[in-house]
């Protein structure tokens, strides 16, 4: 499904966390949203998620107006850097828990279950406790839980910056293999610009609450919107 944000603005207090900001997010696409930290990243895509309200704009999902929908009814499957698993729960409940409480029939959701931990290759894993699981397991059970619901978009606000380099590295390459599969609209939170440029097909760069520019790795490199941009992004390596 598509995403527009249009002129969208945010203040908390008297500060601007979010100016002016309008994006088209690619259907299908994997975008990253980039930059610095402080930057209104999360701020926009809570916005999109519904978790926080606009001060002013709108926000499209799918060809309608969802600025006033409240965040469960979105579609949205939401993933954060630190995930709150319930701990008591084992990994096939926690995957299963949105399905559940939109109280869908008991084998679609054991087959789901089923499927999903399948894809994120923790099948073997389905009894054990969060705790059982490695950093790396337990964001992968993450985005099962995500996408058990089949949202029509995929949010990730910093999903893997709590983990070490190589684990960080390994899932980039699991969140590009599971959206070539199931080809779910995505946008993921990252301050890195390494991670964006290996993952993202379109980078929207955000700094100081305001869009500095949109596109593709290569648009971003080969024409920088202006002088932050070039910065930010640094020498190729
Ligand atoms: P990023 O994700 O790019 O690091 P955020 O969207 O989290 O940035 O925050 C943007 C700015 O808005 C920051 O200066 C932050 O302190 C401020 N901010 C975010 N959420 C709130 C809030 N609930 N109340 C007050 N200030 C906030
Ligand atoms: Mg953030």
């Amino acid at each position: 499904m598509s995403i527009v944000v249009r002129n969208v603005n945010k203040n908390f207090g008297d500060f601007a966390a979010l100016t002016d900001v309008s994006v088209a997010i690619p259907t299908g696409g994997l975008t990253a949203l980039l930059g610095p930290s402080g930057g209104g990243k999360s701020t926009l895509l809570r916005i999109i998620a519904g978790l926080e309200h606009p001060d002013s704009g709108s926000i499209e999902i799918g060809g309608t107006d969802a600025t006033n929908v409240p965040a469960q009814r979105r579609g949205v499957g939401f993933v954060f850097q630190h995930y709150a698993a319930f701990k008591h729960m084992s990994v096939a409940k926690n995957v299963a828990f949105g399905l559940e409480i939109r109280k869908r029939p008991k084998d679609e959701i054991a087959a789901r279950v089923r499927d999903m931990l399948d894809l994120v290759h923790l099948s073997q894993f389905a009894d054990r406790l969060p705790s059982q699981l490695s950093g790396g397991q337990r964001q992968r059970m993450a985005l099962a839980r995500a996408l058990a619901i089949e949202p029509k978009v995929l949010l990730l606000d910093e999903p893997f910056g709590a983990l070490d380099a190589k684990v960080r590295k390994e899932l980039r390459d699991w969140l590009r293999r599971l959206h070539d599969e199931v080809h779910v609209t995505t946008v993921f939170v990252t301050h890195d610009q390494e991670e964006a440029l290996e993952v993202a097909d379109t980078i929207v760069v955000i700094n100081n609450g305001r869009v500095e520019q949109i596109g593709s790795p290569d648009d971003l490199y080969d024409r920088p919107a202006n002088a932050f941009v070039l910065e930010f992004l640094g020498p190729i390596t």
